[in-house]
């Protein structure tokens, strides 16, 4: 079975063609610009080096998605003779609050309980469901399952998920932790079980999902019981252009002191922050690390910030768990940055986690990163949020 999986965000569309047999990628593209000037197509058969691209207008995500499947079934560029050969369709949508704690096959009420999250996730949900009812248009009686960033958190216990505010705002408006990135530290830890040739059931994990958006879970035996991220994918770490978690007593004195609304510094922590805001050169982990090199020490603060945070993290957790086997690093600058990952993991030799430094010159290859006498091993490990939710489509449409 062929299963095409999409990932809609606001003004672009991510997707894939895997062959389910032997989970192999068929194709897989990418839609920027959707409903601007200046809209494009760039789709990539596997084992062709040439891109195909289309620059054509697409108003909405339902033009999108039709040129999307156009482009699977060219003749020329395609990888299937028929668009009936696509068995389902699977989405990633952030946010399903405590509706779902796993993937689900959509159906009517699925779609209503997914509006009834739109507030939590206004930026993201909203182009998540345009691309479902866009598939269900045009691939009627094709099944379509969601796989949900929030659903692998689920598991948390009480004491990690609740906020010390009155507890009415929890029943009453559902703020709690949520937690996000949930299918990528999935995909991970099962992917460390089978590098450790140990069962989940029997490893403490700390995943670091280290990207533009970045997020640090606690998995103890398989399940999550604590992760950085928040009500929001504002918590937490300090990511590219994000604050991650700050003094909330800070948003109300920004804007008395800047005379703008509470909204306008949510969005200064969301857009203007972070790695860009402390190094006030760039969101790009990559123009930091010249930027070091040259001298900047701006720049090296906020790398400093940032590795000080994800070693809070690792303490946190161990804490939490009461020790640690493994630590696991993905995403952009996890799976890539050798500098990044060095400066985290110094200082905490004493905990028994020994990065070997020469094992860790490498980038976006799934491989131990650990000295032979660490107790903890630490590994790098691409992730593949793609391969879950196909996996997740396959196993419910089968
Ligand atoms: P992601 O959100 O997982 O796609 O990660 C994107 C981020 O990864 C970029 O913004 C960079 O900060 C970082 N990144 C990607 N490649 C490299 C690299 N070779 N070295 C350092 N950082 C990188």
């Amino acid at each position: 079975m062929k299963v095409l999986v999409i990932n809609c965000g606001s003004s672009s569309l991510k997707y894939q063609v895997l062959d389910m047999t032997n989970e192999s990628v068929l194709a897989k593209g990418l839609v920027e610009r959707i409903g601007m000037d200046g809209a494009v197509l760039k789709h990539e058969k596997a084992g062709v080096d040439e891109k195909f691209v289309l620059e054509t207008p697409m108003k909405d995500h339902k033009d999108a998605i039709a040129n999307v499947l156009d482009a699977v079934v060219d003749g020329e560029h395609g990888v299937v003779a028929d668009i009936k050969e696509i068995g389902a369709v699977g989405h990633r949508v952030v946010h399903a609050g405590e509706k779902y704690a796993s993937s689900v096959v959509v159906t009517e009420q699925v779609i209503k309980d997914l509006e009834d999250c739109i507030e939590l996730a206004p930026l993201h949900n909203p182009p998540n469901l345009q691309g479902i009812a866009a598939c269900e248009e045009i691939l009627p009686g094709i099944p379509q399952v969601a796989v949900f960033d929030t659903a692998f958190h689920q598991t948390m216990p009480p004491e990690s998920y609740i906020y010390a505010i009155p507890y009415d705002y929890y029943t009453n408006y559902g703020i709690r932790r949520y937690g996000f990135h949930g299918t990528s530290h999935k995909y991970v830890s099962e992917r460390a079980a089978d590098i450790l040739g140990v069962n989940l059931n029997d490893l403490k994990l700390i995943t670091c999902h280290l990207g533009n958006g970045a997020s640090v879970s606690a998995i103890k035996r398989g399940k999550c019981i604590d992760t950085s991220m928040g009500f929001t994918p504002l918590a937490g770490l300090v990511m590219g252009t994000r604050s991650g978690s700050i003094d909330p007593a800070i948003i109300s004195f920004i804007s008395d002191k800047e005379g703008i609304s509470a909204d306008e510094v949510v969005d200064i922590l969301n857009k203007k922050s972070g790695m860009l805001g402390v190094s006030g050169i760039s969101s790009d982990f990559r123009d930091i690390g010249e930027a070091v090199e040259q001298g900047n020490e701006r720049a090296e603060l906020a790398l400093k910030v940032f590795a000080h945070q994800v070693r809070f993290y690792i303490g946190a957790y161990i804490a939490e768990m009461n020790g640690v086997d493994a630590i696991v690093f993905t995403a952009g600058v996890g799976e890539n940055d050798i500098d990044t990952r060095d400066i985290i993991c110094q200082e905490l030799g004493n905990l028994g986690i020994k990065l070997d430094l020469v094992k860790n010159k490498v980038r976006g290859k799934e491989t131990v990163i650990s000295r032979d006498d660490s107790k903890v091993s630490i590994l790098l490990i691409p992730t593949n949020e793609e391969l879950v939710i196909a996996r997740d489509t396959y196993e419910l449409t089968k």
